[in-house]
């Protein structure tokens, strides 16, 4: 029987490569996102709701009976400081970026348990390491998934459940060219310019692509990676060194 993968937000960006990317190794592959998809079993989702989370994630031990990897990759951005950060933005930010990865890792737990095995891997972000300006909520909502890996890591370590945050730089994504809009759209800047820019601020001389992250996942979620767990996984072309 193939190896079971549930990865959320696996419609666009970074998780549509994920989804891709384990489905190519042999996966059977869940994506539980709120808008549709044709590639792996698309199972409609919103992550900030721990309910649909759940009734999700038992629908899918019911047809396979395992999970044996949980990718928690759906996100979203909000370019805002502290003060531009109204209750509602935090509390949004929140729901999808962190309770929708407590919601998942709480459902795949059970199962993962019993089969004393699994490999949890948090689509985190070089902003778990560092901050980065007009980032308030992005920042602080990825901090606390480096820490609910870490947490997780050692909770279920005597299950032999690894739990691992991937830290991506910037990848060309629609999330990152909506980024870039909405900030030309205030300022008025060129987008040619301002992508030129974001290149050139990357030590490799550009921006990442999906697959690259997700080829790291798939060895985070593989036995090549098994003594791997607790830990903050850097995949940036060098940004965060500099
Ligand atoms: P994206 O916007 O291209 O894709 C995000 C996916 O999440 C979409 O399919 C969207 O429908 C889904 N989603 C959004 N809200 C949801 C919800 N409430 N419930 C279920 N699904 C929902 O973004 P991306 O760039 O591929 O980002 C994926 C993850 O990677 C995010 O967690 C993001 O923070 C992280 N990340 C991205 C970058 C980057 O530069 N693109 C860098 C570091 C980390």
């Amino acid at each position: 029987m193939s190896k079971i993968c549930v990865v959320t937000g696996g419609s666009s960006g970074i998780g549509y490569a994920l989804v891709s990317k384990f489905i190519e190794a042999g996966y059977q592959v869940f994506n539980l996102d709120i808008q549709g998809s044709q590639l792996g079993n698309y199972i409609e989702c919103d992550v900030a709701n721990v309910t649909q989370v759940k009734q999700a994630i038992a629908q899918i031990i019911e047809q396979t009976g395992k999970v044996d990897v949980l990718v928690s990759n759906a996100g979203i951005h909000l370019s805002a400081n502290i003060e531009n950060t109204n209750e509602e933005l935090l509390d949004k930010v929140f729901a999808i970026n962190v309770k929708g990865a407590y919601a998942a890792t709480q459902a795949v737990l059970p199962v993962m348990q019993q089969q004393k095995s699994g490999s949890i891997i948090y689509i985190a972000s070089d902003q778990a390491l560092i901050a980065k300006t007009n980032s308030f909520a992005y920042n602080l909502s990825k901090h606390a998934l480096a820490s609910m890996a870490k947490t997780t890591a050692l909770d279920y370590a005597a299950f032999n459940i690894r739990a691992n945050a991937l830290c991506p730089g910037t990848i060309e994504t629609p999330l990152y060219h909506k980024a870039i809009d909405s900030y030309c759209l205030k300022s008025g800047a060129d987008k040619k310019q301002i992508h030129h820019e974001e290149e050139q601020l990357q030590p490799l001389g550009r921006l990442g692509q999906p697959d690259e992250v997700a080829e790291y996942a798939l060895f985070l979620a593989s036995d090549k990676a098994s003594f791997i767990t607790g830990s903050l996984q850097v995949i940036d072309g060098g940004y965060t060194t500099a």
